[in-house]
C-alpha cells in the first residue's frame, strides 16, 4: 500500500500553550480568568486525558497554566506539553505550577490498554545536527500484543551540535513511557552510535546488550562495553544470525541480527577508520512487512548482506539506508555511476535515512534515492519517522514536520 504521511506535534519543553479544543477545563480559557489577579495561584489546565481514564489508543497532553512557570513529570520523568503516550501502562502525571500567589498542583492518574490488535512500532529519532560527523543512529522497535509490550533500542546516537546531547535518546525514551528494554542494540564501535548508552544503561533495566564484538580502545567505547557487562542480564556477541521473537505466534515480530563483517571487527589499536562495514545489520519483519537496518554499513557490507543473506534482505518493505546516505552505502564501488545493485536488490518501498543534515545526506546518495519511485524520508528535514505496521501487513509512515517536502542533501556535503 502507498504509505500515509501524516505529522505529528513536535514536543514543546514546559511551554506556556494557547487554550486548546482539546481542553477538559475551560477555566484557564474564559474571559475571567484571563484578567485574574496576580495574587490568586495559577490554575493549571490538563487537556487531551481526565483523571482516571483508561484509554484505547495514544493520547496527546496538553497542559497550560493561566499565569507563572510549571513543570511536569509523567511517572517522576520531566514531561513535555505536547507529548504523545502511546505505550500501555499506567501513567501518573503531576504538574505544579507557581507564581506570586502560590503554588497549584494537579494530578492526573489513567491508564492506556491497547486494544489486543498485534502491532510493530518503529520509530527513528531525529538526533539533530552533529557537526563532528554524522547525527548517529537510533531506532526504537516496539512490539504490542496481548502477550505485552516489548521494546527493542538499536543504537542511541548521540544528538545535538558536537554530540553533546548524551541524554537525548534517554529522555525520548522516558517521554514513551519505556522503561525496560529487551535488547540493547550497539550495531559498531563509533560513537554517534554508542554515545548516548551511557545513560540508557545507567537507567533503563536492560536485558540483553547485543553488539558486534568490535575491538577499539577509545575510552568512551570501552566505558560502554563496561557499563553493559555491569549493567545487563546478558551480553551476547553473535556469530551466526541472532533472532529474537516479541509477541504471539505468526503476528509476532522477529528480528534477525546478522554478525559483524569479519574483517571489519577492528584492533586495540583501531582509528575508526574500517570499523562501518563491520556494523551488525537487522531485519524487523512482521507478518509480510520487513524492514532492513544497515546501520553504517557500506560497500563491502552491501555486497555480503546481499551475497550471503539475500532472504534477509532482498524485497525488503523499507530500507534504512547505511551510514546516513553516504555515497559507500549507496553505490557499488562507493560513487555515483558505479552501479546500484544494494538498492535494486532490496528494492524497499520506504527509503529511510539518519543523517545530521550537514555532511549527510550525500549529494550522490540522495539524487540517486530521489530519483526512484519509492519516497525518501531524511531526519534532518523530516524529523522523527515513525512506522506502524499490522500483523497484515497494513502500514503507515508519519512524519514530524515538513511533510511532503523532499529531503534536502547535507548543506556541508560536497559529493
Ligand atoms: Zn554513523
Amino acid at each position: 500500500m502507498r504509505p500515509l504521511l501524516v505529522t505529528f506535534p513536535r514536543r514543546a519543553p514546559f511551554a506556556l500553550l494557547a487554550c486548546s479544543l482539546l481542553a477538559i477545563s475551560t477555566t484557564a480559557c474564559s474571559s475571567s480568568d484571563s484578567v485574574a489577579p496576580a495574587v490568586s495561584a495559577p490554575t493549571i489546565t490538563v487537556a487531551g486525558v481526565a483523571d482516571g481514564a483508561v484509554l484505547e489508543s495514544g493520547v496527546t497532553i496538553f497542559v497550560t497554566i493561566d499565569s507563572g512557570t510549571f513543570e511536569a513529570t509523567l511517572n517522576d520523568a520531566p514531561f513535555f506539553s505536547g507529548a504523545t503516550i502511546a505505550e500501555p501502562g499506567s501513567y501518573r502525571l503531576e504538574v505544579v505550577a507557581v507564581n506570586a500567589g502560590g503554588t497549584t498542583t494537579e494530578v492526573v492518574e489513567f491508564e492506556i490498554r491497547f486494544s489486543g490488535d498485534s502491532l510493530l512500532i518503529i520509530r527513528m529519532l531525529d538526533l539533530g545536527e552533529n557537526e563532528a560527523g554524522g547525527g548517529g543512529d537510533a531506532l526504537i522497535v516496539t512490539d504490542s500484543s496481548a502477550v505485552g509490550t516489548r521494546h527493542v533500542l538499536i543504537d542511541a546516537g548521540p544528538a545535538g551540535a558536537e554530540a553533546a546531547d548524551v541524554g537525548f535518546v534517554l529522555r525520548r525514551l522516558q517521554e514513551l513511557g519505556i522503561d525496560t528494554l529487551e535488547v540493547l542494540v550497539l550495531t559498531h564501535a563509533h560513537s554517534d552510535h554508542y554515545g548516548g548508552m551511557g545513560p540508557i544503561l545507567n537507567s533503563v533495566v536492560v536485558d540483553e546488550f547485543l553488539y558486534n564484538g568490535q575491538v577499539r580502545s577509545v575510552a568512551g567505547y570501552q566505558s560502554v562495553l563496561a557499563t553493559a557487562q555491569a549493567r545487563a542480564n546478558v551480553f551476547t556477541v553473535p556469530s551466526t544470525v541472532a533472532e529474537r521473537m516479541f509477541g504471539l505466534g505468526e503476528e509476532r515480530t522477529t528480528l534477525s541480527l546478522i554478525p559483524g563483517l569479519p574483517d571489519n571487527l577492528g584492533t586495540s589499536t583501531n582509528d575508526g577508520s574500517d570499523l562501518n562495514d563491520g556494523s551488525i545489520g537487522t531485519r524487523i519483519a512482521k507478518g509480510s512487512f520487513s524492514m532492513f537496518v544497515s546501520a553504517d554499513g557500506e560497500v563491502d557490507a552491501n555486497l555480503r548482506w546481499r551475497r550471503d543473506f539475500s532472504a534477509l534482505t532482498r524485497d525488503v518493505t523499507v530500507l534504512k539506508v547505511g551510514h546516513h546516505a553516504g555515497n559507500d552505502a549507496v553505490f557499488d564501488a562507493g560513487f555515483p555511476g558505479s552501479g546500484t545493485s544494494w538498492l535494486d536488490h532490496t528494492d524497499a518501498d520506504l527509503h529511510l535515512i539518519s543523517a545530521n543534515g550537514t555532511t549527510h545526506p550525500r549529494i550522490g546518495a540522495l539524487n540517486e534515492l530521489l530519483s526512484r519511485a519509492a519516497p525518501t524520508l531524511c531526519t534532518s528535514t523530516h524529523g522523527e519517522v515513525e512506522i506502524r505496521a499490522a500483523a497484515d501487513g497494513q502500514w503507515t509512515v508519519t512524519v514530524e514536520r515538513n511533510e511532503g517536502a523532499a529531503c534536502s542533501a547535507g548543506r556541508d556535503a560536497t559529493t
